[in-house]
């Protein structure tokens, strides 16, 4: 309000100045007043400098309202990006979900200070300035007006043809944001296979593209400000041409024509504005859709009800389940059932592709089934909140996420409240105690933008130390051991063996010898189970298997 308030002020001063100075001229400078124009010019100073004072004020209050309401939004997109699903993710995408938390939000803030700005000035202006012109020469002040409808007629053609090309421009930002992303993040597999140029040209393409467009959206733009000088100058040219008649024939005085000449500028000038706002407010709009999108986007994930009380505590079943990624022809998996209790060791195994890490997914709900039932605790995993479903799952994905932060940081990320005890235990049954405590601040020791100065097994390990510390119900190993080598591994499932006695364990793994011992084994071809029972049962039973086995028996015995 007080903003707005600002603003009145400044264009008011500004609709007072020409006449002042009109008086200066026909009063004080025509006559040969000197005393009048002295006071008259300290006069104007003080509005002048009124004017000026509270234009500095008000874009500071407009700065702090706009940057303020882009902080809840950007807090509030962010919280709702939160309660996704993967299928969610998957289907904006991760760049456009970053451009849009962006990019898109300053579009918005940037219309919001043109508004504040200019809401109440333009009109002011506007409208104040032709008044003004009208008291001064009715005559004069019609060639301003007959110039209006030109001026809108040009913002109206120039807006007709520019504000396609705004959304394709957002569009463009997404895939720019997305190879810079894949390029950045994967750039030692870029370097490391020489393709470097390729890369390069295909961010130059992205870019150049990205140019076009942009090229094309503002050559439109551009004709407006040129179109509107013009129009302007035409207007200013008329006006002294006619003025100087009116002089003559004695209707006006000269420095009321200078006063009207300003106000045609102003008024102008306030239009020009309103014009920018224009142009302004489709690209804003393209923003808030996309904006609007991501809010508006539920996830499909139902939130039921809540069950605490369960008979089978850490029992998971898998009634022919079945599920399809969004999109795909084929079913992910399909007609999968099995059980896992606890004490029990579900491995899983088969090729890549085959749908294990897919199976794993299903269980915290980053993807809903398609058909099919998936039991928790003896109930539908929709009886329990989310939240109370993850709480029982320690999950250790296939490639070890850390954030930046210290080891102990990330190993306590499983449960915040854990006690130095409990991580250094967490840690020690994960087999990363030693190489943790070797280094020089031991679990202070910082990583490094998600620990790039830790190797792969490293990582896992301090993955595994995260779920494990939390004492979870079920423990989700996907692939987990794959970076490890064989003597690290053994040891690291001999402890895990005795920490996880009473908890329910699915393990992915591709060594056959990983999963040897394992209470049951599920094989996985092409989403479909082929195979389900003991080690030495599905030796007899399964071709698939023992094909498996067969080509890791005869690795290790070439190795
Ligand atoms: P595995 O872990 O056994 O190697 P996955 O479970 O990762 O296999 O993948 C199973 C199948 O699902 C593959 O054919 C893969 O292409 C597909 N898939 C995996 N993730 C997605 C996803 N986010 N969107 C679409 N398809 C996917
Ligand atoms: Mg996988």
């Amino acid at each position: 309000m007080l903003c707005i308030a600002l603003v009145f002020v400044q264009a008011l001063s500004q609709l007072y100045l020409p006449t002042l100075m009109a008086d200066i001229v026909d009063i004080g400078v025509v006559k040969g007043n000197t005393p009048y124009i002295i006071r008259v010019g300290v006069f104007m100073m003080l509005v002048a400098a009124a004017g000026t004072g509270s234009m500095i004020l008000g874009s500071y209050l407009t700065s702090r309202i706009s940057t303020g309401f882009s902080r809840s939004l950007r807090t509030a997109v962010f919280s709702h990006i939160e309660t996704f699903s993967l299928n969610e993710f998957d289907q904006i995408g991760t760049s456009s979900l970053i451009t849009r938390t962006t990019n898109d939000i300053n579009q918005i803030q940037q219309l919001i200070v043109m508004m504040l700005l200019m809401f109440v000035r333009a009109p002011l202006m506007s409208i104040g300035g032709v008044v003004l012109a009208f008291t001064k020469d009715a005559l004069l002040a019609l060639i301003l007006v007959a110039s209006i409808p030109i001026l809108f007629a040009l913002i109206y053609f120039v807006q007709k043809h520019g504000v396609p090309y705004f959304q394709k421009l957002q569009v463009k930002l997404d895939g720019l944001n997305r190879v810079l992303r894949e390029s950045l993040t994967g750039i030692r597999v870029v370097r490391a296979f020489g393709r470097n140029h390729h890369e390069m040209e295909r961010f130059d393409e992205t870019s150049r593209d990205l140019m076009k467009t942009s090229l094309k959206a503002n050559r439109t733009m551009g004709l407006l400000f040129p179109g509107l000088s013009l129009i302007l100058n035409l207007a200013i040219v008329a006006i002294m041409w006619a003025g100087s008649f009116r002089i003559d024939a004695g209707h006006l005085q000269v420095g009321d024509l200078m006063a009207f000449i300003q106000y045609a500028m102003q008024m102008m000038f306030a239009l020009m504005m309103v014009s920018m706002m224009f142009v302004m407010i489709p690209r804003a709009q393209v923003s808030a859709n996309r904006i609007g999108e991501v809010l508006q986007l539920t996830t499909g994930i139902l939130e039921t009800g809540s069950h605490r009380e369960t008979k089978e505590k850490g029992t998971l079943e898998f009634r022919e389940v079945t599920f399809r990624y969004p999109g795909a022809e084929k079913p992910a998996l399909e007609n999968v059932s099995f059980t896992a209790g606890p004490g029990q060791v579900t491995a899983i195994i088969g090729g890549t592709g085959s749908g294990k890490s897919t199976l794993l997914n299903l269980i915290p709900r980053f993807y809903e089934i398609e058909s099919g039932r998936l039991l928790v605790d003896g109930l539908d995993h929709h009886a329990f909140l989310q939240e109370e479903l993850r709480d029982k799952l320690g999950l250790v994905p296939q490639k070890a996420i850390l954030f930046s932060g210290t080891i102990a940081d990330n190993i306590r990320f499983g449960k915040p409240d854990a006690t130095d005890e409990e991580v250094r235990y967490a840690a020690e049954i994960a087999q990363a105690a030693e190489f943790v405590e070797a280094l020089p601040d031991g679990y202070d020791s910082l990583l490094n933008q998600g620990g790039v100065n830790l190797s792969g097994g490293q990582k896992q390990r301090l993955a595994i130390a995260r779920a494990l510390v939390r004492k979870p119900e079920i423990y989700l190993f996907d692939d987990s051991f794959s970076a490890l080598d064989f003597k690290t591994d053994a040891r690291l499932r001999q402890a895990l063996r005795r920490e996880t006695e009473e908890a329910t364990v699915l393990i992915v793994a591709q060594r056959v010898n990983t999963i040897m011992d394992a209470d049951q084994i599920i094989v996985l071809e092409d989403g479909r189970m082929v195979g389900k029972g003991s080690h030495e049962e599905l030796i007899k039973s399964s071709p698939v298997y023992r094909e498996i086995v067969a080509s890791q028996l005869s690795e290790e015995a070439l190795g």
